[in-house]
């Protein structure tokens, strides 16, 4: 029998002549990074796909959310989820602030805005919640409750570029959100990131924070990093942009398909399907319940492996148990859960519906 080789992600490209093409004018006018015509263009499309006023772009988006946290000054202690990818626990940490660890709702996976209010002193500057594999955080909780105690909100929304609520880009909610715009995204620009932000005035600051605090010529006015986007950034960004409703659409029939076969399964669970969200099939998490499924998760991600399915366990291990020095563990019990269960299953946007019936197929053979 051929052995099965399926990768769990795999970085979509766009036709090399169309990147070719986008690639062709910074040629011809040697501009290749330092906010150039690519990059001023990538910019106002992604205004209006996303549909806000506001956005600056960055080499990836774990700077941008450093630059979210920075330019709203935030201090103290800011209040994150566990169940993220590395990244959002050590924007907070780099920036030299403490993250708080709040626990997650069973099924979407995202903050649950029930324990943050416990969680909240003196010292406390904002809320900084995920919305994880997509799912969508419960933002009007989470908002009344920064209205209540004057606190900023970042969204990581970095799994979630052109998902829509109701009508409403999920890129207008809390004072920020990050997208990152990495390879094994849904939308990507190699490497790359944006930040959506709500007040203008804070243009000037992303703007000078990305390029060494640079000011003009001859001015400097903070330190800051460099964390600029180049032409050849944005280019990608320009193709995979014109491509993305293609990329999601097939992505989607690949979920339809893996809920087909393992929707109802007993001891596999999946975040629900929110009625007027549309969602942009990120990724395919199933959560394992070992006592009614009859293997544990890593028995699962063993078995796939020995049939070449690749699988990851994402997320595991929480942020707040990372190995960092300094780092405080706390208890957050649903999390520890979700993610000693959880598994990502291949999905990527050329991925052959025969191929989700083999995954498939492998998951449910005892
Ligand atoms: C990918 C990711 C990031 C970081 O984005 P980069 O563009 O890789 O820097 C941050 N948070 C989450 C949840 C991510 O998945």
């Amino acid at each position: 029998m051929k052995q099965t080789n399926i990768p769990v992600m795999r970085p979509h490209l766009p036709p090399l002549e169309e990147y070719y093409r986008e690639i062709q004018s910074v040629w011809d006018n040697h501009w290749l990074t330092n906010s150039g015509p690519k990059h001023t263009e990538f910019e106002t499309q992604l205004k209006r796909y996303l549909s806000v006023d506001n956005i600056a772009l960055f080499t990836n988006g774990h700077l941008a959310l450093e630059a979210a946290i920075q330019a709203l000054e935030l201090t103290g202690e800011v209040i994150t989820s566990p169940y993220t990818f590395a990244s959002t626990t050590q924007a907070i940490l780099h920036s030299g602030l403490t993250p708080v660890f709040c626990d997650i709702s069973p099924d979407s996976y995202t903050m649950d805005p029930s324990k943050i209010e416990a969680l909240i002193t003196p010292r406390t500057s904002a809320i900084l919640p995920i919305h994880v594999y997509g799912n969508v955080c419960d933002y009007e909780a989470i908002d009344s409750i920064a209205q209540k105690y004057g606190l900023k909100v970042i969204y990581d929304a970095a799994h979630a570029f052109g998902i829509r609520v109701n009508g409403k880009s999920i890129a207008d909610l809390g004072d920020a959100s990050m997208f990152s715009f990495h390879a094994t995204k849904v939308f990507h620009s190699i490497e790359g990131g944006a930040l959506v932000y709500r007040r203008p005035e804070l243009e000037d600051i992303l703007r000078s924070w990305k390029n060494f605090g640079i000011v003009d010529v001859e001015r400097v006015e903070r330190v800051a990093t460099n964390a600029k986007m180049t032409e050849f950034q944005a280019c990608m960004g320009l193709c995979n942009l014109r491509n993305l409703s293609q990329t999601m659409e097939s992505r989607k029939k690949a979920v339809q398909r893996y809920r087909n076969h393992l929707g109802q399964h007993p001891g596999l669970l999946l975040s629900p399907e929110v009625p007027g969200v549309t969602y942009n099939y990120a990724y395919f998490a199933v959560q394992v319940i070992p006592e009614e499924f009859g293997e544990s998760r890593d028995e699962l991600a063993q078995k796939l492996e020995s049939k070449g399915i690749q699988t990851r366990k994402y997320f595991y291990p929480l942020t707040s148990q990372l190995s960092i020095p300094g780092l405080k563990a706390q208890h957050t019990p649903i999390a520890e859960k979700v993610s000693s269960q959880i598994l990502t299953l291949p999905l990527y946007t050329d991925i052959a519906l025969e191929d989700v019936d083999k995954v498939c197929e492998a998951v449910l053979e005892k």
